[in-house]
């Protein structure tokens, strides 16, 4: 069948730095590396850095004596680093660069007496490990939660979790405006990379009637290009590999588009695009 691939899609630099500096690390350290969680959200990748030699804990605790410690792509808390300097644990740094600035972000509004407010998922690694740079700091993704959990007036410094769409973080601090502060601060926080993918995403679901975003389950990026491609009104399927697909997906398609979250990788993206377009779809 005909396939289309979005103009932007998969790796962005900070993924790309990340794997790097894991394997350099493990390189150097053979045997004797442990990511805190997986690197970046994607399963298969995570695999090949796990056979490649890096171990992976969810807890500093638990990492033996004479091991480094690798902090993902998501970055972490000061308390991990407080932690690890108090254990004499070697860490290397792997946080993107839009993370560590968003947490610096969320430090300074505090220093300067705004109460800090993220938009974004409480869940996600990311946003847990920024708002521990500030005390206090309110997490909100949803309008109906807004009464609930902000003050009643003062000052709000605003950032918003990197890989949330721009419409949505527009929405909520629209929501936010209508209420009594007397200052807020918004800082962009989100990030580029993101967003000219899901342009890209969106622009090709004008051209084709099915899509197929390619990415971790996990993965909030690539979460969000399949909502917004849903939103498009297209079919869309939201797949880690080939291996989930299935031909009633295309069953009266005639042309299929792929974009990919930030975290998949090449290999995955183009196994995909070849396998479907020698798919004969009538078939
Ligand atoms: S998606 Fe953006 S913020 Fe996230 S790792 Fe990539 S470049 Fe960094």
């Amino acid at each position: 069948m005909q396939v289309k691939l979005a103009s932007k899609r998969g790796f962005c630099f900070g993924v790309e730095d990340a794997i790097e500096l894991a394997e350099h690390t493990v390189r150097e350290n053979p045997g004797r590396v442990v990511a805190l969680g997986p690197v970046i959200h994607n399963r298969q990748v995570v695999e090949r850095l796990e056979q490649a030699g890096l171990n992976q804990s969810a807890d500093l605790d638990t990492v033996p004596e004479g091991t480094t410690v690798l902090i993902r792509s998501h970055g972490a808390g000061p308390e991990t680093f407080a932690q690890a300097a108090q254990r004499g644990v070697p860490l290397v740094d792997a946080t993107c660069v839009l993370v560590k600035r968003a947490q610096t972000v969320v430090q300074q509004l505090h220093q300067e007496g705004y109460q800090v407010v993220m938009i974004g998922d409480a869940e996600h690694p990311e946003v847990k490990g920024v708002i521990g740079y500030a005390p206090n700091v309110i997490v909100v993704d949803r309008e109906e939660d807004l009464d609930a959990v902000l003050p009643k007036r003062g000052k709000l410094g605003i950032v918003a979790q990197t890989t949330h769409a721009p419409e949505h973080v527009a929405e909520m601090i629209g929501a936010i405006a209508r209420r009594p502060f007397r200052e807020l601060r918004v800082v962009n926080t989100l990030c580029l990379e993101v967003i000219r993918r899901q342009e890209a995403a969106v622009a090709l679901c004008k051209e084709v009637d099915v899509m197929f975003v390619l990415g971790g389950l996990h993965s909030a990026n690539t979460r969000e290009l399949a909502r917004l491609c849903e939103q498009e009104g297209v079919a869309t399927y939201h797949l880690e590999t080939w291996e989930q697909f299935k031909p009633e997906m295309v069953k009266g398609r005639k042309v299929a588009g792929i974009t990919a979250g930030a975290s998949t990788p090449d290999f995955i993206i183009n196994d995909f695009a070849e396998k479907l377009q020698a798919f004969d779809a009538e078939e």
